[in-house]
């Protein structure tokens, strides 16, 4: 796939008309080196936002699906996963109000900085094949998801971790 690794979104059209909503979406390449997960990898992200010029500054609000290819922390299979996170940024004209804000020059703005930073903060802190994968016995080590075992602990482990669900 060729993607760009930088998303600028122009402007124009917001700023000649303050308070109109107008839609932005593409799928970019961002350095894989983002996530936290150990031997996974970013493989691209979706985003598709609202933007809207609110006087002189721009609002971005939507989502952005990051398609991750990794390993699962439980039981250590192969994953391939899209993970949907919500964006919602103001991005000030100029000049920054303080150092946690981001700007926007002329009639572009560069996105890019912002969506790195929000894959960093709320990508979750796993990953993992499924919700309920049941990991690997401590004991014997069998993928539980595949196979089952008669150790001791199996029975217990897989209660607590069940108790630990919210749905
Ligand atoms: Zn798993
Ligand atoms: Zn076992």
């Amino acid at each position: 796939m060729s993607v760009s690794d930088i998303i600028i979104i122009d402007l124009t059209e917001n700023i000649a008309n303050k308070g109109v909503t107008t839609q932005f979406s593409g799928t970019f390449n961002l350095p894989s080196d983002l996530l936290s997960y150990p031997d996974s990898q970013l493989e691209y992200v979706i985003v598709d936002f609202d933007v809207t010029a609110v006087d002189d500054e721009i609002d971005l609000v939507g989502e952005i699906v990051c398609k991750v290819n990794g390993f699962c922390d439980k039981c250590l299979d192969k994953v391939s996963t899209s993970i949907t996170l919500t964006f919602e940024q103001t991005f000030y004209k100029d000049v920054a109000p303080d150092e946690d804000c981001y700007i926007y020059e002329n009639s572009l703005l560069d996105a890019t900085k912002a969506i790195c930073d929000e894959i960093l903060l709320s990508m979750p802190t796993q990953l993992l094949c499924k919700d309920d994968c049941l990991g690997l016995c401590p004991k014997c080590g069998v993928n539980k998801n595949k196979q089952q075992c008669d150790c001791d602990t199996t029975r217990e482990n897989a209660f607590s971790f069940l108790k630990n669900i919210k749905f």
